[in-house]
């Protein structure tokens, strides 16, 4: 049986923090405002498995009210997040996402970011795509105000 789910997240960039995105700490003049350490593309990531599961939404899982989440690595809530999935019998057929920013240019460590998600997933680095892409100028990521990532997961029960 096999079942999907979406997953959406925006983060406004701040000054004095590190840009940290799919577990990468990408050299930039702003990072990205949150609790956590707000890498916008692994919290869409674990939403969309969570989705896929029928489960609540990550900030109902890790709130950001609570001081245990503060500046938590987002490679950490994924963990949590693949226990979640393995507890109900279920793998990972296949993650697609896509990080929408204007700068800075990403192409560079998307390998990376393939990398890390697929170690933390335990599935190989062909069954994760990422995308970087721009909104022209148009909207907040035109704007540069912030980044916003969509993902889809695939999972099926063994
Ligand atoms: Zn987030």
């Amino acid at each position: 049986m096999y079942r999907i789910g979406i997953g959406y997240d925006v983060h406004r960039f701040s000054e004095n923090r590190k840009l940290i995105l799919g577990g990468v700490d990408i050299p930039y003049k702003f990072g990205l405002a949150g609790h956590s350490d707000a890498d916008v593309l692994i919290h869409a990531i674990c939403d969309s498995i969570l989705g896929a599961l029928g489960k609540e939404d990550i900030g109902s899982y890790f709130p950001d009210t609570d001081e245990k989440y503060k500046n938590v690595p987002g490679i950490s809530l994924l963990k949590e997040v693949i226990a979640i999935l393995r507890a109900d019998a279920y793998e990972i057929v296949n993650i697609d996402c896509v990080v929408i920013c204007e700068r800075p240019k990403l192409s560079h460590f998307i390998s990376e970011m393939k990398k890390n998600i697929s170690t933390c997933l335990e599935i190989d680095e062909t069954q994760i795509g990422i995308k970087a892409t721009t909104t022209e100028g148009l909207g907040f990521a035109g704007r540069e105000e912030g980044i916003a990532s969509k993902s889809i997961a695939l999972i099926k029960h063994v």
